[in-house]
């Protein structure tokens, strides 16, 4: 594989795998993952701990005033946690109460600008991998290699429930489709950056796929795009 490190945009539905896929690429590649849904997760765990109402915008401003995100390396897990000020929230931001606002704090365009500036940041030495809804149409438009992924629904609520099911035994399938149902809606149909296909990303369609079947793909993908960039 060429030296030649490249910027790798992953962006797609809820649930489709896509934190899978970007952790797989940085481990076989040496490249950073970040999780860019972590950011907004963290924000809105913020916002539901201090009572901030999404239409104030005064308050909304202030509470971002007072928020440092921040990623340490977790030797343990072998990834990132998302650190809120000085506290390790990744225990915290998968919860349902938590996915259950996400999508509404994450439509906020200060929230989105105060986030995409910290993102932008982040891949100005390349060798990255971030995962989200707009990495490759407003983060890192330039991004060497953009894959937009895709699964079957059903697939997708499955996947989710197996999730979060070890720590949330009473959750219903029913309850993690609606939610999934509802973030994808308002991902779609925000008026600020909304999730969608930039028109130079690669559809990845993962519903039959294995892990490895998945990761070969891309990193054919990785290959032929850093080799370009070599060659430019
Ligand atoms: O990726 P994840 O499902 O953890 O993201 C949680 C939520 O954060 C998404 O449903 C979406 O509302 C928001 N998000 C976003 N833009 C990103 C990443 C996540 O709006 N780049």
């Amino acid at each position: 594989m060429s030296a030649h490190k490249i910027i790798i945009a992953i962006d797609g539905f809820s649930s489709c795998g896509k934190s899978t896929l970007a952790k797989q690429l940085a481990a076989k590649l040496g490249y950073n993952y970040i999780d860019s849904g972590a950011m907004y997760r963290a924000i809105t765990l913020y916002f539901l701990r201090n009572g901030i109402h999404v239409n104030d915008h005064e308050q909304i401003l202030d509470a971002l005033s007072n928020i440092h995100l921040s990623f340490v390396f977790n030797e343990q897990r072998q990834q990132s946690d998302i650190y809120l000020n000085e506290e390790d929230v990744e225990p915290y931001i998968r919860d349902l109460i938590v996915a259950e606002k996400v999508s509404e704090v994450a439509a906020i365009k200060e929230v989105r600008s105060f986030a995409v500036a910290q993102q932008k940041k982040m891949g100005k030495k390349k060798g990255i991998v971030m995962d989200g809804r707009d990495i490759g149409t407003v983060v890192f438009p330039e991004a060497e290699l953009k894959v937009f992924m895709t699964a079957d629904p059903d697939i997708r609520v499955l996947r989710r429930y197996d999730e979060l099911v070890a720590n949330n035994p009473n959750i219903t399938i029913e309850e993690v489709r609606h939610n999934l149902e509802l973030r994808d809606y308002i991902d779609s149909n925000r008026e600020e950056s909304p999730l969608r296909k930039a028109d130079d990303a690669i559809t990845l369609d993962n519903s039959n796929l294995t892990r490895e079947e998945q990761l070969e793909k891309v990193l054919e993908w990785v290959k032929d795009r850093a080799t370009n960039v070599v060659a430019k």
